[in-house]
């Protein structure tokens, strides 16, 4: 209904300056209009008082005035409002009220990151992903019809009732994006692995896939979290939306394209959903918890996470397992015919066709080979740091390299400038 499509909020952003110069301004990010979907923003506060602000597509400035000293916390408050699309959308589909399933992607305006070079505005690609922050803590409070099961990143702390409305409390953090999926039809399923609750929710006919999806995603954990280290919530849901790609990551949540769950598709054979399940699973460390710009170095948390799933056919069915994926990363490739374009450019620098054959396909071939070179005890401790020594802060192609040097104590120069290119 009209009343699902628009959405309206009141957002203050608590904002710490963790740079080591004053800030004169704050940038933040509007990520539904590089969706195509316009957002109004108004009533914009400084710490409860008007303050002087502008904005361009997908970015509205701050002044900080008196500038921002290092360490100190301004808190930036606004109301926004957008209407969400229905039918074809640009995007992928993730801002879209479809099949009754609404998902909410990316609508809270978030801080960009500050980095040397200043605020990271680097346009994302069409292919590419959009969110790039720093890990933050969100309390969310959701008014919504009652008949609606609300799906979030975080856990529900506290729920009420205010006429034919739903009012319920998320907190999630740390975390670097906050989603929230609804649908009236949703049914749920769940597994407890350890101490994380997985959820899946989807609509009723897909049930039997569901069940067979917090299986995969249970066995998926046991194997991914030795390898690099703890998922770090204790609650991890699985939604079924009409998204266009596959599937597509978020912080203690991820969204599954309903094909993927339609039983017995003819489209999609079942290794289709539990790969994208174990690499978007493989997402909650390289994206979430080790961030990266996605604009500028995709290939840091795409070919891990492809690699991970690799690492999960390998351990989840022994070496036909690994045959069987790798074969795939290879056909991928191949898509380009083998071309070797080097892994580590920015997203913009690929077309379509080429991101997906390189970034998703000799992406993972190339941390299988640094694998190889490192040796598998060396090349296992340096994963495990990489995600220790990054994790909640933003990992660089650069420094993933000087972590993998210090591992084998050797210099990878050439690896790298074959694979992820000059520097
Ligand atoms: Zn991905």
């Amino acid at each position: 209904s009209d009343d699902t499509l628009r959405v309206e909020g009141h957002e203050e952003i608590f904002y710490t300056n963790r740079e080591t110069a004053p800030l004169s301004e704050v940038c933040i990010r509007l990520y539904p209009e590089l969706l195509g979907i316009p957002m109004a923003v108004s009533g914009v506060r400084l710490n409860g008082a008007e303050v002087a602000h502008s904005s361009e597509p997908g970015v509205l400035w701050v002044r900080l005035d008196p500038p921002l000293e290092p360490g100190t916390t301004a808190v930036v408050g606004m109301d926004f409002s957008l209407t969400v699309a229905t039918g074809e959308t640009a995007g992928y589909g993730l801002l879209r009220l479809s099949d009754d399933i609404l998902s909410l992607s990316f609508v809270l305006p978030m801080v960009a990151v500050f980095n040397e070079e200043g605020w990271a505005l680097e346009p994302p690609a069409p292919h590419g992903d959009l969110v790039f922050s720093d890990a933050s803590f969100f309390l969310v409070r959701v008014s919504a019809p009652e008949a609606l099961t609300l799906v979030a990143s975080g856990t529900e702390i506290e729920r009420g009732a205010d006429g034919e409305r739903q009012e319920v409390t998320f907190a999630a953090g740390p975390a670097r994006d906050f989603f929230l999926a609804a649908s009236r039809r949703f049914v749920e399923h769940t597994e407890t692995v350890g101490d994380v609750a997985v959820h899946s929710y989807t609509v009723p006919e897909f049930s039997e896939t569901s069940l067979r999806a917090v299986e995969i995603a249970g066995n998926a954990l046991g194997i991914l979290e030795p390898m690099l280290g703890d998922y770090p919530y204790n609650e991890l849901d699985i939604v079924t939306t009409d998204l266009d790609a596959l599937g597509m990551e978020y912080p203690g949540i991820f969204a599954i394209a309903l094909p993927l769950f339609e039983p017995e598709s003819s489209l999609y054979p079942p290794v289709y959903l539990e790969a994208t399940l174990v690499h978007e699973l493989a997402h909650q460390w390289f994206f979430n918890l080790v961030g990266n710009d996605p604009a500028q170095e995709p290939w840091l948390d795409e070919a891990l996470a492809q690699f991970a799933t690799l690492s999960y056919f390998e351990q989840a069915y022994g070496l036909p397992g690994r045959e069987g994926f790798l074969q795939s990363l290879h056909d991928r490739w191949q898509r380009v015919g083998g071309a070797p374009i080097p892994v580590g450019m920015p997203a913009t620098a690929y077309t379509l066709q080429e991101y997906g054959a390189i970034v998703y396909g000799r992406g993972p071939l190339f941390v299988d080979e640094l694998r190889r070179s490192l040796g598998v005890p060396a090349f296992e401790s340096f994963l495990q740091d990489y995600v220790r020594s990054n994790r909640w802060g933003i990992a660089t192609t650069q420094e993933f390299q000087a972590l993998a040097e210090d591992h084998c104590g050797c210099s990878l120069a050439v690896l790298f400038e074959d694979w992820i290119g000059p520097e």
